[in-house]
């Protein structure tokens, strides 16, 4: 479909009016397509040759808008490293409407009136790293938002260190309600109302089978806390870290939202932090389903007048064991193994591994695409190669060697289970840095690249085998700015 033929569903203005603002973006000056994605076109129909006109510019820089769409920012509040901000919202966000179900929204167009002191603008180097993480979490099946495309400018904005060019990033989402945005309705005036019109309204969108249910707010609930923690086992399985676990960052679809200081880990390090500015470690890797399990509870107390909180809070109980069962299923395909024809989880062997893979220093899904690769039990140097400390890896694989024989599992079939879920390519932040310090010098092509070895993470890109290889260690295990 062409631009103008797209079909802009708005279904947000039934809300109390002090709930969103309607505004128009801020134009950057002189706009350039840094890249366009293909797969988002397809999620929305439109024709790949409309990314090359003037009016898909046009459109990412706010210019012109789409028929029936209306542009408008939400309030939302948030917890923020444990405390409660009573107001946040789209600071540099605004939303065009649905289309095919998919809610556009670009990012870094300008103030709007939730942008408190800041300049609503999102800088290049934070646009790219977005728009390819979030194609690289869908090729690994973690659900998430997706991205259409990015424009670069001859606009600028001061952050820590200089100017940086300004960018904008159209996004694409199941929805963009946050747990924040029902922390922001529990505390209006007419909060039971404002509740109940905005629980309806992410029940229309991401679960519209709960639509004529009885205790529908509850079962919306008990479908988020089964989402987010089959969302926070493949976090954990790929060693994805996202960096900002604000209540305020957290998706009522049950999708990864908002990409910051976000990294998969490098080298193993359970007490990893990516974000430079989180010193305590709350969002560390191993914390990370722990706060997602604080935030639900957040949730479920933001919920009170609408549903039965204590109803909500036992069926937290389950948010452990759940994610547990998912992480472990996964982590057991990860070593070409079957927990279930086993009929134990492996548990032991799974916990093992950590540790040799910590002590022994090797890139963590280099692990994963060497083991997939290995012919025999007799060629494990080709692993052993990658680490610092060889002995801890050695000593696993007797363990593993014992648990494949116990299990009747043969070679073939390991890596059969290891090759659909162990890929080659991982993006990862010294990655990301270099495409965008050519993207600074104008040159998008490393931009687009990677977008294809992301999207395609399980495929050779000869061009580009460097990347399969273990993250060299200057870059390894990098703490982030959240600046962006
Ligand atoms: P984040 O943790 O990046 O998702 O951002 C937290 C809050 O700050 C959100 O409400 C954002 O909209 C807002 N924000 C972040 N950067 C800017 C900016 N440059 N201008 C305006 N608001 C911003
Ligand atoms: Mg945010």
């Amino acid at each position: 479909m062409k631009l103008n033929e797209l079909k802009v569903d708005m279904d947000y203005f039934h809300m109390d009016e002090k709930l969103y603002e309607r505004l128009k973006p801020t134009p950057l000056k002189n706009p350039k397509l840094v890249s366009f994605n293909k797969q988002a076109c397809d999620l929305i129909n439109l024709d790949y040759k409309e990314c090359e006109t003037q009016e898909f510019l046009d459109l990412l820089n706010g210019v012109k808008t789409l028929e029936n769409s209306k542009t408008y920012s939400m309030v939302y509040a948030g917890h923020q490293f444990g405390y409660f901000v009573p107001q946040l919202g789209d600071g540099r966000a605004i939303n065009l409407g649905a289309v095919n179900s998919w809610h556009l929204q670009t990012k870094g167009s300008g103030p709007t009136k939730y942008s408190r002191q800041g300049d609503g603008r999102a800088v290049l180097r934070s646009s790219i790293r977005e728009y390819i993480m979030s194609e690289a979490m869908h090729a690994l099946d973690i659900p998430t938002t997706r991205a259409l495309a990015i424009i670069n400018s001859d606009t600028f904005a001061h952050r820590e260190w200089e100017k940086e060019s300004c960018s904008i990033v159209m996004r694409m989402s199941p929805s963009w309600i946050r747990i924040g945005t029902f922390e922001f309705f529990a505390k209006t005036k007419n909060s039971k109302e404002n509740l109940i019109k905005l629980a309806d309204y992410v029940i229309e969108q991401n679960y519209p089978h709960l639509k004529d249910e009885d205790k529908k707010y509850e079962k919306m609930f008990y479908s988020l806390v089964d989402k987010t923690a089959l969302m926070l086992a493949k976090w954990q399985v790929y060693g994805f870290m996202h960096g900002v676990m604000n209540t305020d960052n957290f998706s009522m679809a049950g999708v990864t939202i908002d990409y910051g200081p976000f990294a998969f880990m490098d080298y193993f390090d359970k007490n990893c932090i990516c974000n430079h500015t989180d010193a305590e470690g709350r969002y560390s890797y191993n914390n990370q389903p722990y706060v997602a399990r604080w935030n639900l509870i957040v949730l479920a107390n933001a919920l009170k007048e609408i549903c039965d909180e204590d109803k909500l809070l036992e069926y937290m109980k389950t948010f452990m064991p759940q994610h547990e069962n998912v992480y472990l299923e996964l982590m057991n395909k990860r070593l070409g193994l079957v927990a279930v024809k086993s009929g134990n989880s492996n548990l032991d062997l799974i916990l093992e591994l950590l540790g040799a893979l910590e002590t022994s220093k090797i890139d963590y899904n280099v692990f994963f695409y060497k083991l997939t690769n290995l012919k025999s039990f007799d060629d494990i140097s080709s692993i052993t190669d990658f680490c610092v400390f060889t002995d801890p890896i050695q000593k696993w694989f007797d363990s593993y060697k014992k648990v494949c024989e116990i299990q009747d599992s043969n070679i073939e079939e390991r890596n059969e289970i290891m090759k659909r879920v162990n890929p080659k390519y991982i993006i990862k932040n010294y990655m990301l840095q270099e495409a965008i310090q050519l993207a600074h010098s104008g040159d998008y092509s490393l931009v687009n690249d990677l977008l294809k070895i992301a999207q395609n993470p399980y495929a050779e890109h000869l061009k580009y085998d460097r990347y399969a290889n273990p993250t060299p260690m200057e870059f390894a295990n990098l703490k982030l700015s959240c600046s962006s």
